[in-house]
């Protein structure tokens, strides 16, 4: 391995990772949602736009996220 293979390597890897950041992250197609806990119609924020990308389809908009909160942390378990 020659000097200048390396710094292709490197090159290609720094390419690879400004594309991964640069690229652009999968939203939803409906920039609202319906809370499912008030059913208030609700524009996305990055919490449930990450929420959307893993996978959830029901989504509490940030006032009932919130009470969620509270009440959960009261119930003692709150790991993180
Ligand atoms: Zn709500």
């Amino acid at each position: 391995m020659t000097p200048t293979d390396i710094g292709l390597i490197v090159l290609a890897v720094g390419v690879i990772v400004a594309v991964v950041m640069l690229w652009p992250k999968k939203i939803p197609k409906e920039r609202t949602f319906r809370c499912r806990r008030c059913r208030a119609v609700t524009p996305h924020t990055s919490r449930t736009i990450d929420e959307w990308r893993k996978g959830k389809m029901a989504f509490s908009c940030d006032a009932c996220h919130r009470a969620w909160h509270v009440t959960r942390g009261r119930g003692g378990r709150n790991s993180r």
